[in-house]
């Protein structure tokens, strides 16, 4: 497309006229209905066989990004994938920074809980010291304050249930297709088959899954799939079970905590995790696990220990998931943090250069100047899945109200400033059927989505960049989660 300097992010979407937004809306959903671009029903309680589905939320146009940013992201994805694999075998480090002794563990219930844990199936002996991570590592344009050029800054990286890797492909062919069948009606005139990027983000996911299987070597052995009751982002998760038996013959099965409290056993003589006293389990892949009230009561910390405590490889381990702390993300802007895990001078140069400033509130003068800058800053707890971040103009009575105590386990985080002005037309499935686009400014997010397979007595590490993702909110909102409907899944124009 055009040059990245000229490409104007202002002047994005193209225009079209009323009869061009619905025909295109008309193809989207009718393509995302299609092809599993789907979500089930919110209702409450979710049927146990469910029996319809709606289309994820969708951008009409793909997202303007500057070829050279995706690029690097692109790159910077075995970077990261190798230093959370080295940080979640530096149990010296994890016990330091989320640790219940020093560390945040002391302060936030549920990382002492996950901790302590931990800590005590160390101390029994760790029988499989082999982990699998499927990562996700966020990021946002940055324009800076004074014209700056765009650079590419890392909003977060994520080590349990990176979702959206078998939509986001599906969207990313949805917007080739509606390339590809209309042209967008020529109202962009620039736009190239090339500048759609590939994603087949589904396939390398699975091959990560497939080499945990394969190292874990017994033949009649399935995948676990742990999920929440209620969940609504199914198909995301079916489709790597789809891919999974068809491209590797592995079966999975899929189970809640509550389901696996009753059903899930270790076999004392090899330590195997079996299910319904029948079948051996390879790996076990959460897609549950990351919040607090995935364990409303100790009975589901029991399970995630009992799992954690088998032969099965973890995906993630409870190391592996703590590393993802956003804790652990800031502690490794300090200086010299870095060189712990990485030696490669230019490497560890780039990483630092896609991070933005952060500190915790327990340092010095740490929450104060958390008040000083408010305007320009984010406070986030050890929490995943949206909405738990504190924004701007909310911070000081935030702070006000915080026990001094508890400020270990929030970090500061100066905001990102994405380009200024860039739209999009967004659809979401409407109740009764009436469908309709609405125009909006938007900030896109993107994930860059990689595997690392690691920790085995030959210190192998495997490891791959597989693909990418856009969430695409309205500017009006902090927080971007498509699962908490702030947000629709988009793709990528490479410009
Ligand atoms: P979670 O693990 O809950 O997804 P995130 O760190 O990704 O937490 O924060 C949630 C959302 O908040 C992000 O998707 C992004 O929209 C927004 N956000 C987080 N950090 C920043 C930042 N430094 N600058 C701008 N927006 C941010
Ligand atoms: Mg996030
Ligand atoms: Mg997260």
């Amino acid at each position: 497309m055009s040059s990245p300097s000229r490409f104007a992010f202002s002047e994005w979407p193209p225009a079209l006229s009323e009869t061009q937004l619905e025909a295109l809306t008309l193809y989207a959903t009718t393509y995302a209905l299609s092809h599993g671009l789907l979500y089930l029903p919110p209702v409450k309680p979710q049927p146990r066989v469910p029996n319809s589905a709606i289309h994820a939320p969708l951008s009409v146009f793909p997202s303007p990004f500057p070829l050279r940013l995706f690029l690097l992201a692109r790159r910077l994805q075995s970077a990261y994938n190798i230093l959370y694999a080295r940080i979640a075998m530096d149990v010296e480090f994890l016990d330091k920074v989320m640790g219940s002794v020093e560390g945040v563990g002391k302060v936030d219930d549920f990382v002492g809980q996950l901790w302590t844990g931990w800590k005590n199936l160390r101390d029994e002996g760790i029988v499989q010291p082999l982990q699998l991570g499927l990562f996700r590592s966020d990021y946002l344009l940055h324009a800076g304050l004074n014209g700056e050029p765009l650079s590419l800054k890392q909003v977060e990286f994520n080590t349990i249930s990176s979702s959206f890797g078998t939509l986001s492909q599906h969207t990313a062919a949805l917007h080739r297709y509606l390339y590809a069948t209309t042209s967008y009606y020529n109202v962009h005139p620039d736009m190239k088959p090339d500048d759609f990027p590939p994603n087949d983000t589904t396939a390398g996911l699975v091959e990560g899954l497939a080499a945990a299987h394969a190292a874990y070597n017994a033949k009649e052995s399935k995948i676990l799939f742990v999920v929440q009751a209620g969940e609504r982002n199914v198909f995301d998760q079916r489709l790597l079970e789809y891919e999974l038996l068809e491209k590797h013959s592995i079966h999975v099965i899929r189970q809640t905590f509550d389901e696996l409290a009753a059903s899930a056993s270790i076999d004392s003589a090899t330590q195997a995790l079996v299910i319904s006293g029948a079948t051996e389990i390879s790996t076990v892949y959460f897609r549950a696990g990351y919040t607090p009230t995935d364990y409303p009561t100790a009975a589901q910390y029991a399970t995630r220990f009992l799992l954690e405590r088998s032969r099965a490889i973890k995906c993630p381990s409870i190391a592996l998931q703590l590393a993802g702390g956003k804790k652990v993300q800031q502690v490794l802007t300090q200086p010299g943090v870095l060189a712990r895990f990485l030696t490669d001078a230019a490497q560890i140069a780039e990483l630092r250069s896609s991070w933005m400033g952060m500190w915790g509130l327990d340092e010095a003068a740490g929450a104060q100047r958390a008040r000083d800058m408010a305007e320009r800053l984010v406070l986030k707890p050890q929490r995943e899945g949206g909405g738990n971040n504190v924004y701007k103009e909310a911070i000081p009575a935030f702070l006000d109200a915080l026990p001094p105590l508890e400020r270990q386990a929030w970090i500061a985080m100066e905001l990102i400033v994405p380009p200024e002005g860039t739209g999009n037309y967004l659809v979401r499935a409407g109740s009764e059927g009436a469908q309709s686009a609405v125009k909006a400014e938007v900030v896109s997010e993107l994930g860059i989505f990689g595997w690392a397979l690691f920790g085995g007595p030959d210190g192998g590490l495997k490891e791959k960049e597989v693909g990418w993702l856009v969430r695409t909110k309205g500017k009006d909102s902090n927080e971007g989660g498509v699962a908490t409907g702030f947000s629709v899944l988009d793709s990528i124009l490479l410009v």
